[in-house]
C-alpha cells in the first residue's frame, strides 16, 4: 500500500478497534482510578504505565491514547504528551529540559506570553533566555554559549509573521552541539502544514485550542516529540501533573477528523483577502506568508504543504486613537478576540510601539498601524466588504 496522504490520515488516524471499540469514533472514558483484578496485573500495570496502558487518570485514558497515537502518527515523533493549554505545553517542554544555570535561545518574534514564562518564571530559576531575530538563519551559532540547553523558534511569528529559515538555523545549532534541544511552537502549522521532525527539530509543540479543536470552545496543549527527547518530555510533564480532560482530548479528535478541509478553506478565503488588502492604497504590507511581502516568504514557499487563516497587514499611516476605535469597535463580521483557528473571523490591532514592546530585539522601525485578521469560514465578499467599510471610516476625505 502507498503511503497514506495527509486528508485520508486525518480520517484513520486513532481509530483502530482497541479505541472505537466497534463505533466510528474513539469512546470517551472518563476516570481517575483504574481497578486492578489481582496483584498481579497492577504489577504489569505499574510496569507498562507509560506505555499507553491502563494506569490511573493522569496518564491517560482509551481516549487520550487514540488521540496521543493519531498525533504521533501525523507529526511522525515518538509519542504525544498532552497538556491543559498551549501555554502549559510550552512551558513543561522547556522545564522538562531546561535546570539551574541552563541559557535558553528563543525567535523575537515569538507568542507573548512565552517570552513572559521566560522573563518572569525561568528568570527565577537562573535560567537566562537571549531572544534572536527570526531571520537568522545560521547566524544564530555565535549566539549559542557553552550552557544553552534549548532553541526555541517559532515560525510564522506571532503578529508579524516571519517565517523562519528552520533548516538553516537547525544546521547551525547541531553543528555548534548536537545536544541542544530544539523546539518549535508549530501551532500556525497545526502540526501538519509544516512537519517539524522531518526538519530535525525534537519537539513541535502546538496549541490545539486553535485549528484542531477548530471551534472555539476547548483548550488543548499538544507537545509531539522524537526518539530522543520523547522519554524526558513523558516523564518530566507528568511530574509537573499535566494531563487534560477525556472530553476535550475527545473534542480533538473529533477536530482532526475534518481539519484539512477547514485548512483549505481558511486558506482560500485568507489568500483572496490578503490580495484585495495589497491592492488598497491605504496598505503599505501584506504580511501573508503566500505573498513575497512576507517575511521569509521563500523559506514559506519551500518548506510548508499549505496555510490557513491568519495574517497581518501595514498600514502606511499610524491611526490616531480615535481612527483606531472607530476602525476596530464597528465591524460587523471581525470580532476582536485574542485566539484564532476557530470558524470566526478576529481582528487584532497593534500601534507600532506596542509591537516594539514585544520584541526584545532590535525590529525595523515601521511607522504605520498593525493589523492580525483570522480569516474564518463566513463568504469572503461578506468579510471584504465588512473590511471596506472599515477603511471608508478611517479615511480623512
Ligand atoms: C494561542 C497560542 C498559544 C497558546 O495557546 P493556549 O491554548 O491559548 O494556551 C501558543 N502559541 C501560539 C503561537 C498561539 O497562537
Amino acid at each position: 500500500m502507498t503511503e497514506k496522504k495527509l486528508e485520508t490520515s486525518l480520517v484513520s488516524a486513532g481509530r483502530s478497534h482497541k479505541f472505537t471499540q466497534g463505533a466510528v469514533n474513539p469512546i470517551i472514558q472518563r476516570t481517575s482510578s483504574v481497578i486492578f483484578d489481582s496483584v498481579e496485573s497492577k504489577k504489569q500495570a505499574t510496569k507498562n504505565c507509560a506505555n499507553g496502558e491502563l494506569f490511573y487518570g493522569r496518564r491517560g485514558t482509551q481516549t487520550h491514547f487514540s488521540f496521543q497515537k493519531a498525533m504521533t502518527e501525523l507529526e511522525g515523533g515518538a509519542g504525544c504528551m498532552l497538556y491543559p493549554s498551549g501555554v502549559a505545553a510550552i512551558s513543561n517542554a522547556i522545564l522538562s529540559f531546561a535546570a539551574t544555570g541552563d541559557h535558553i535561545l528563543l525567535t523575537g518574534s515569538t507568542y507573548d506570553p512565552t517570552q513572559a514564562f521566560c522573563d518572569k518564571i525561568l528568570s527565577r530559576m537562573n535560567i537566562t533566555a537571549d531572544y534572536f531575530d527570526p531571520m537568522i538563519g545560521e547566524e544564530i551559532a555565535k549566539l549559542i554559549k557553552p550552557n544553552t540547553k534549548v532553541v526555541f523558534l517559532e515560525s510564522p511569528g506571532s503578529i508579524t509573521m516571519e517565517v523562519q529559515d528552520v533548516p538553516a538555523i537547525v544546521r547551525a545549532v547541531r553543528r555548534v552541539n548536537p545536544d541542544i534541544v530544539i523546539m518549535i511552537d508549530n501551532t500556525w502549522a497545526a502540526g501538519v502544514l509544516f512537519k517539524a521532525l522531518e526538519f530535525g527539530i525534537d519537539i513541535s509543540i502546538q496549541s490545539g485550542t486553535k485549528y484542531i479543536i477548530g471551534h472555539s470552545d476547548a483548550m488543548l496543549g499538544i507537545a509531539v516529540a522524537n526518539e530522543r527527547c520523547w522519554a524526558q518530555l513523558r516523564e518530566n510533564s507528568y511530574l509537573m501533573g499535566q494531563m487534560a480532560d477525556a472530553d476535550t482530548v475527545y473534542m480533538a479528535s473529533r477536530g482532526l477528523r475534518t481539519l484539512a478541509i477547514r485548512l483549505k478553506q481558511h486558506e482560500k478565503n485568507s489568500i483572496e483577502i490578503a490580495r484585495w488588502l495589497q491592492q488598497r492604497t491605504e496598505v503599505a504590507e501584506v504580511y501573508h506568508p503566500v505573498l513575497p511581502s512576507c517575511p521569509g516568504h521563500d523559506n514559506f514557499i519551500r518548506d510548508f504543504s499549505g496555510c490557513n487563516g491568519l495574517f497581518s497587514f501595514r498600514l502606511k499611516e499610524r491611526l490616531t486613537s480615535q481612527q483606531f476605535t472607530d476602525y476596530l469597535d464597528n465591524f460587523h463580521h471581525f470580532k476582536m478576540a485574542f485566539s484564532w483557528g476557530g470558524f470566526e473571523s478576529l481582528i487584532l490591532g497593534y500601534q507600532p510601539e506596542e509591537i516594539k514592546m514585544m520584541r526584545q530585539y532590535p525590529i525595523p522601525q515601521k511607522t504605520g498601524t498593525l493589523f492580525r485578521l483570522h480569516i474564518g469560514l463566513e463568504n469572503v465578499q461578506d468579510l471584504i466588504d465588512d473590511l471596506a467599510e472599515g477603511f471608508n471610516r478611517i479615511s480623512v476625505d
